[in-house]
């Protein structure tokens, strides 16, 4: 048995320390509790240990639990690729939107995000590493997709999402985060004060460290918190049995 507490503590001290390391204050990076494949239960523990912001990767799973924990009044963000037609529950259910990679879907979110709510906050997804199999826009388009992402009316750009792929050491880790970080600066540069990212979701449980050493201002973490996934379940929509 996991205990999901002494995970989130540990979790905790960890980015504590990497932000001390790069002079930055704890408090100004989130820890996004990602709980793709996770019981009902185990959110509620992690929310009750204080992790208040959930990230889902399947809309129908995620809104089907979403309904279920209504009451906690959560911040929900989806993280996991987004098809055109399944953009309507996710404006309906989510805060954010981590994946954006397209101007369609962007536009979709925009058009479909009920009256009643807040403009949906998003991130868009980039394929830092240009790896052809991966999801994300490149980083050669990012500048002209978050300049027209920033001129719809319901949707908020507040910054860049990647993946990295897997490295072992600390400097290899950094160099993609950076990137990122890079990118994001050079967009802000072509953006109205008012629109400034102010967003950097980058680190995973492997990664938290150099993510942090980065700017990460918000850290996707699963594995670290609830334990590993099971392993009938992948990352690219099979359910968990
Ligand atoms: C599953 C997932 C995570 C969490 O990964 P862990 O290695 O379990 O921490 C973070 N981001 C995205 C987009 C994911 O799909």
């Amino acid at each position: 048995m996991v205990s999901i507490e002494k995970n989130i503590t540990s979790v905790k001290q960890r980015i504590e320390q990497a932000a001390v390391q790069a002079g930055r204050d704890p408090n100004s990076i989130k820890l996004l509790a990602v709980s793709k494949t996770r019981p009902i239960n185990d959110i509620q523990v992690a929310y009750k240990a204080g992790l208040n912001a959930l990230g889902e990767n399947y809309v129908q799973e995620a809104t089907d639990k979403i309904k279920s924990l209504a009451t906690l009044g959560a911040e929900w963000h989806f993280i996991g690729p987004l098809q055109s037609n399944k953009t309507r529950p996710v404006t309906e259910h989510f805060d954010w939107v981590h994946s954006v990679d397209r101007i369609k879907i962007a536009k979709r979110l925009s058009e479909q995000r009920p009256e009643h709510l807040p403009p949906l906050n998003i991130c868009l997804q980039i394929n830092i590493d240009a790896e052809p199999s991966k999801s994300g826009a490149l980083p050669e388009q990012a500048i002209d997709l978050a300049l027209l992402v920033s001129q719809l009316p319901n949707v908020r750009l507040r910054g860049l999402m990647a993946i990295p792929k897997a490295c072992d050491t600390l400097e290899a880790q950094r160099q993609p985060f950076r990137a990122l970080r890079l990118l994001k600066e050079q967009i802000n540069q072509q953006l109205d004060n008012s629109q400034k990212l102010d967003t950097l979701s980058m680190g995973m449980s492997g990664d938290i460290e150099a993510a942090i050493l980065e700017g990460s201002t918000i850290l996707r973490v699963g594995t670290d918190i609830f334990g590993p996934r099971a392993s009938t379940v992948n990352n690219n929509g099979s359910k968990p049995l």
